[in-house]
């Protein structure tokens, strides 16, 4: 079963599983010491049908800070990277824990998040992809999601072969979406990453820059974030790649050079990394390996798990908590006891590949 599907069913039953109060009898078992939270960008809901998948990627303001004040009620303690490391280094905590985290770098996490995080006083993370604040990225996810919303059939050519994708259902375009969206992680090297982008897009959109020059954060923005003790800076790439797919020069290019850049534009050393995408197609033994080697004090994927004090043999591999507009109260209720992630993974508790 697709993960989209697994993951639908999952939000349909939730608030059925929750009001039976399952969850209850998992969480001495399955809730673990704490949480990882995945988040991406925090934004107003615009009203338009949006792509599942793409959209799993917001939440709006109010649901954040309810977010918030779901794990504050539940007697969490809201932690930075750097103690969820010195949690799993020592076993010690005194009450489950819980922490913030963004990906890709996107402009909302400064204008609405983090005035959000400042009033609660709340610790975060924010993993930055170096091209965005470069201005060099082609945010191609936003621009298949607008590509497969406006059009009703898309087809292409790339390398003498011809893809053609109907449109016309949302499961249609759900489904171009995500089938457009292998394609491109599939194919996409640097050396004809706009050639592919061009052949997709090109009869679109003239400005195959436009989400990264509108939604992306700039070095300024990040530097006037790092003042603060609440935030911290990790890595994220420097061109978002799906980093399985790397040679191993180009991988540790990726990572060495866009930590050695964000560190450079914020004068302090960045010791937390992300993995693009994160799947376990999409990062796994080899890109963990190398991250542990280069030193990193902790990495996160994106794969769903709760943190066990067995993690400390895996700080490079910690699984998150996605954070999007289906986390209701009933969802976070599921996560945080661990009943989800369970079932998700049919009883797996240590979640790492
Ligand atoms: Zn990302």
């Amino acid at each position: 079963m697709g993960n989209y599907y697994k993951k639908k069913i999952i939000s349909a039953a939730a608030p059925v599983l929750s009001g039976l109060q399952l969850h209850r009898l998992f969480a001495p078992f399955y809730a673990g010491i704490g949480q990882i939270l995945m988040l991406h960008r925090v934004v107003a809901e615009e009203g338009q049908v949006r792509i599942h998948n793409h959209q799993s990627l917001e939440i709006s303001p109010e649901q954040f800070e309810s977010t918030l004040n779901f794990y504050r009620n539940k007697g969490y303690r809201f932690v930075s990277m750097d103690q969820v490391y010195e949690i799993l280094k020592s076993g010690k905590t005194s009450r489950p824990f819980v922490a913030i985290t963004f990906d890709d770098g996107y402009r909302d996490n400064y204008t609405t998040a983090y005035p959000i995080l400042k009033k609660h006083r709340i610790p975060f993370t924010i993993y930055i992809t170096n091209c965005i604040p470069d201005r060099s990225i082609i945010l191609w996810w936003y621009l298949l999601e607008d590509l497969v919303r406006a059009q009703s059939s898309i087809s292409f050519q790339w390398k003498k072969n011809h893809y053609s994708f109907s449109c016309h259902s949302p499961i249609e375009k759900e489904q171009a979406f995500e089938k457009i969206r292998t394609l491109i992680n599939q194919e996409l090297t640097k050396d004809h990453e706009r050639d592919l982008l061009k052949a997709i897009f090109g009869h679109f959109t003239d400005d195959l820059y436009y989400y990264s020059k509108t939604i992306g954060m700039n070095w300024e923005e990040i530097n006037t974030l790092c003042r603060d003790p609440l935030a911290t800076i990790g890595a994220h790439t420097v061109n978002h790649r799906s980093l399985r797919q790397l040679e191993a020069d180009e991988l540790a290019y990726e990572i060495m050079v866009s930590r050695e850049q964000i560190e450079k534009q914020i004068g302090r050393t960045v010791e937390h990394f992300a993995y693009p995408f994160g799947k376990a197609s999409e990062a796994s033994l080899r890109e963990f390996q190398l991250i542990k080697s280069l030193g990193f004090k902790t990495a996160v994927t994106t794969r769903m798990g709760n943190i066990f004090p067995a993690h400390h043999r895996h700080l490079e591999c910690l699984p998150r908590i996605n954070i999007n507009k289906a986390s209701r109260t009933e969802v976070l209720q599921l996560q945080s006891s661990g009943m989800l992630p369970c079932l998700y993974h049919l009883g797996k508790k240590i979640v790492t590949d």
